[in-house]
């Protein structure tokens, strides 16, 4: 894979979206290539060294996970308190919100779990290398739901690889257009009985499976 070696931040192209989830799964979750399944994803996780967390991210629920990459304070809220506080993580850290979670386009736990984790697979190199230029900056990544006006070009493209590459993870393309194949799906009807059954087979979202139907052509 070929990096930007001015600040490390992985060159890839939507098109090669499906690649790397397949290179991803090859690594961490072989199985999942061969026959339509639920992606395991928290043990992925668990085998990747990520501790993962369910944590209150914000008083408004717009940041939906985040991925430490060293060890340090990071903000967290307290919603009993109603406040945000400051609280110590390690590194290979992942903290989840799952009020938020609700919110996004894909409203799935696993998505979000899938998108961190290529947080930590693709960009890690990244966020080392602000460690070592920017002490004194914040070396994490928080995802929102709507990513800010005042993001860094690198934090807006490391973003969209994230939210392009977690759904491929969870559906990889071959075995979710062979399990899509056994649905009568129709361009333009409503196919609610092959969304509602593809949802349960890969155990994500109904959302998920009409964006990533749509994205095989199949919708
Ligand atoms: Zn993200």
């Amino acid at each position: 894979m070929d990096y930007n070696m001015n600040n490390l931040v992985p060159y890839i192209p939507a098109s090669e979206y499906d690649t790397v989830a397949e290179e991803f799964l090859n690594e961490f979750y072989a199985d999942a290539l061969k026959q339509p399944m639920a992606v395991p994803i928290e043990r992925i996780a668990k085998d990747m060294g990520l501790d993962v967390q369910y944590v209150c991210l914000s008083e408004e629920s717009d940041i939906y996970g985040a991925t430490i990459f060293t060890d340090g304070a990071l903000e967290i809220y307290d919603p009993e308190e109603g406040l945000y506080d400051t609280k110590e993580f390690k590194r290979k850290t992942v903290l989840i919100d799952p009020q938020a979670v609700k919110k996004t386009n894909t409203g799935c736990k696993h998505n979000t779990l899938a998108h961190e984790c290529v947080h930590w697979y693709k960009h890690r190199l990244y966020y080392k290398m602000q460690g070592y230029t920017m002490p004194r900056m914040a070396r994490y990544c928080k995802c929102r739901i709507d990513q800010l006006p005042y993001s860094t070009e690198e934090e807006n493209i490391m973003e969209s690889q994230a939210i392009g590459i977690a759904p491929r993870i969870l559906m990889p393309r071959a075995t979710f257009v062979e399990a899509a194949s056994q649905y009568d799906i129709v361009y333009g009807k409503e196919n609610w009985q092959a969304i509602y059954a593809l949802a349960q087979v890969f155990d994500v979202s109904k959302q998920s499976v009409m964006i990533r139907l749509e994205e095989c052509g199949l919708l």
